[in-house]
């Protein structure tokens, strides 16, 4: 099977005819200085089709002295505000015309199915037209000041963004940088190694929409050696990093020397709690959508379903009967509703966890194999008579494996909900409107939604609690990370 056989855009197919992509670097797409390339694969047939620059410190030294230059001589921050807006919302229209494109990248390399997929594209565009209002909207204050002064809290951009990417949402790298452009930052973006591609594609983009060489630039790579060397480079001010924990905490010790500013998007095991109040048809939908959506590889996915135990039985049975055919395969079918797990590595990871939940006595009701012996699927699992004390129940599995918890109260849902590591986000569902209040004061997450799960908009803030991360992306909350502020004090008598 070759590039030829995938039923690509035209654009994907002129796109995908180089057989290596690079980096892009002050505007220009070059090679890594040691020439290493990496190979990305088709997970849904586990075939390389493509070879991406595999970067190194000095490439990285590289993008971030363009980005440095590009923002000290101020050719994107000191433009007019007004003109920034411009060019920015010229990138929302570049990334509607570019649809085709980056959907088919994300199938190719990410394994995302095409609903998603249009979601994800969908969210970038909406989330570009989001930021794109702010910099006219940027303000400081004049706080009281004593009489002989003029006192200005200036709010200003930080300068040199790192924004260090997983491979969940490829097609999500616009939302990635775009409230960092609109501060008026320069950025040096690196994609997840697995998922290259559109981080490119959006890249050229806002060259194209007008935002000067240098402001955004792509260092492609393995994150211990690319992303190793933006976390330390002195001339990097913030990070914002999306990934694992473990990840997370690694970057954090090692930009302590530097002491940058940090924002962590980090993991869950977000818990769905579903009362004997509640519609059932609508959570059986919703719960089984939020476990399986893009293979259960979402940060968000509702892995923890607490189930009253008057409707255990039939809530159980409703969501094996709706799970039980989903159209596993190719994004390229449109009729696939699961597409496979991003890597080998992924698959073996959720075998494994599979394997677990089984020997420490949890029940299988649905699924709990892989999915055919090409690529890297799984069938979508069902585990019940889990206890929250089993591993499946407590580590992040990134797979499509749902550990189904009974129980009796409110007050022992919300134990239960409260008793993990992580903080990203809960569902609530119940008709009882004090019940949704408490709970919503209760459990312990940057999210809660109520009666719906995963809804998200550019103008609200996301991110977690506890070990799922600090900082917000998205909304008003993202400018904090991108600005800071500067008191200037004038004299005047
Ligand atoms: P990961 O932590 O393995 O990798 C994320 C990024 O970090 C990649 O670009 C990687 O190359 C880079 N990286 C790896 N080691 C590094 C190092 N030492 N220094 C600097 N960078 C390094 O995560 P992943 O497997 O790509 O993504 C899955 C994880 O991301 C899951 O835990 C998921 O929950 C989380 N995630 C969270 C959110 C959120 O918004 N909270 C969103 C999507 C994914």
């Amino acid at each position: 099977k070759t590039v030829d056989d995938w039923p690509l855009s035209g654009a994907a197919a002129s796109f995908l005819s180089q057989s290596e992509f690079g980096h892009l670097i002050e505007g220009e797409i070059v090679a890594s200085a040691s020439g290493e390339t990496m190979a990305i694969f088709d997970p849904a047939t586990g075939l390389e089709f493509a070879r991406c620059a595999s970067g190194g410190a000095e490439d990285v030294d590289r993008a971030v002295r363009s980005a440095r230059q590009a923002f000290d001589d101020g050719r994107w921050r000191n433009l007019d505000a007004q003109e920034k807006e411009r060019r920015l919302h010229r990138l929302s229209v570049l990334l509607q015309q570019s649809r085709p494109l980056l959907m088919d990248l994300d199938v190719i390399d990410g394994g995302v199915v095409r609903a998603y997929s249009e979601f994800i594209v969908q969210f970038g565009i909406d989330t570009v037209d989001y930021y794109a209002g702010w910099p006219t909207k940027l303000q400081g204050r004049m706080p009281a000041s004593p009489p002989d002064v003029v006192v200005q809290e200036v709010r200003e951009p930080v300068g040199v963004c790192a924004v260090i990417s997983p491979w969940n949402g490829p097609s999500a790298a616009p939302c990635a940088i775009v409230p960092a452009l609109a501060c008026g930052n320069s950025v040096v973006l690196k994609p997840a190694e697995q998922t290259p591609l559109t981080a490119l594609v959006v890249a050229k983009l806002c060259l194209e929409a007008g935002i000067p060489p240098g402001v955004v630039n792509v260092v492609q790579g393995r994150g211990e050696v690319v992303g190793a060397a933006l976390v330390e480079h002195p001339l990097v001010d913030a990070i914002s990093f999306t990934g694992s924990g473990e990840t997370g905490r690694r970057i954090q010790a090692a930009a302590a020397p530097t002491l940058k500013r940090l924002s962590m998007e980090l993991g869950g095991k977000s818990p769905q709690i579903v009362f004997d109040d509640a519609d059932l048809d609508a959570a059986a939908t919703a719960v089984a959508g939020a476990a399986w959506g893009h293979s259960g590889q979402v940060c968000t996915a509702g892995t923890r379903v607490l189930i009253q135990r008057g409707i255990h039985d039939e809530l159980v049975a409703e969501m094996v009967a709706r799970s039980r055919n989903i159209k596993i395969g190719s994004g390229f079918r449109p009729d696939t509703q699961m597409g496979p797990l991003i890597s080998q590595e992924q698959l073996d990871r959720v075998n494994r966890y599979v394997a677990l939940g089984k020997a420490q006595g949890a029940q299988v009701a649905l699924g709990g194999e892989q999915h055919g012996s090409t690529g890297y699927f799984h069938k979508p699992t069902i585990f019940t008579g889990v206890d929250n004390r089993m591993t499946i129940a407590r580590e992040e599995i990134f797979g499509p494996v749902m550990s189904v918890i009974p129980f009796d109260t409110e007050e022992e849902a919300l134990a239960i909900a409260n008793d993990t590591e992580f903080g990203l986000a809960a569902g609530v569902w119940t008709r009882d409107l004090s019940r949704a209040h408490r709970a919503s004061r209760a459990i312990r997450a940057g999210t809660v939604w109520i009666n719906t799960y995963q809804r998200v908009n550019p103008a609200i803030p996301y991110g977690g609690v506890k070990q799922s991360g600090y900082g917000r992306s998205l909304g008003h909350e993202s400018l904090e990370h991108y600005t800071q502020i500067k008191t200037v004090w004038i004299k005047i008598a």
